[in-house]
């Protein structure tokens, strides 16, 4: 594709031919990332460990740095790597679980943005056996949740593999006793998801010290389904978080 110097974009600015600003756009990207990992951190879903990324093109992510403060991120801690974990842009190399994010995006052409999360509510449930249960309205959308039977690091391959399977075609999962991963079209999406399934992770627990939760049943899943997996409520969840960031 070509690029042209438009007369209003000011001198030397290259604009692509159907008027977007190649830069800016990878920027705003960045930017986006940024964002999601900060309002994660300050919702207590991704400590010192988590990780989110980006699909850009079919071979190539942007990913935080994995030594980076997630409290303080900024686009200078985004880097841009390939499939094989190799830096292609960046002031650093991307978290050992790189290989999470290159599973999903190998086995699934249709996720853009992948978050990874050491969450405590849903990690609990894992730990003691307690299946993930539909007990909250926006949690019923990653309901049925499966589960990689290992807490194993997904700092290979193999693992990246195994947990891909383990993902097939839903829109989260969660890894016993080491946390969860979610992915969507946007990193919008895999940003709500995540706060959606801790939350209703938090739900149940909580119901679970005081009596037998009630579970969503089928047609009732549905319905949320069809009423709350939409962009503009994930916009909106997603402005939630973003109004209340320091
Ligand atoms: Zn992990």
């Amino acid at each position: 594709m070509g690029f042209v110097t438009r007369a209003s974009a000011g001198a030397g600015q290259l604009v692509d031919i159907h008027g977007d600003n190649m830069a800016e756009t990878e920027q705003q990207l960045k930017q986006q990332l940024v964002q999601c990992i900060r309002m994660l951190e300050q919702a207590d879903i991704i400590d010192y460990n988590g990780h989110a990324s980006i699909r850009v093109g079919d071979d190539r992510m942007y990913i935080n740095i994995g030594t980076c403060q997630r409290s303080l991120l900024t686009v200078a801690d985004i880097c841009t790597i390939d499939m094989e974990g190799n830096v292609i842009e960046g002031n650093g190399k991307p978290p050992l679980e790189f290989h999470l994010h290159a599973g999903i995006y190998r086995a699934r052409p249709d996720v853009k943005a992948v978050v990874h999360a050491h969450p405590k509510w849903s990690t609990f449930l894992t730990m003691v056996g307690k299946s993930y249960a539909p007990v909250y309205a926006q949690g019923t959308l990653v309901y049925p949740l499966p589960m990689l039977d290992s807490p194993n690091s997904i700092n290979n391959k193999g693992m990246a593999d195994r947990l891909a399977a383990t993902l097939a075609d839903r829109p989260a999962a969660i890894m016993k006793s080491h946390g969860a991963v979610l992915v969507g079209k946007s990193i919008v999406e895999a940003f709500v998801l995540a706060n959606y399934l801790e939350e209703n992770a938090y739900r149940q627990y909580m119901a679970l010290q005081i009596g037998k939760p009630y579970c969503f049943n089928d047609h009732e899943i549905a319905m949320c389904r069809e009423k709350l997996w939409n962009d503009v409520l994930f916009k909106r969840t997603w402005d939630h978080f973003s109004a209340k960031l320091k």
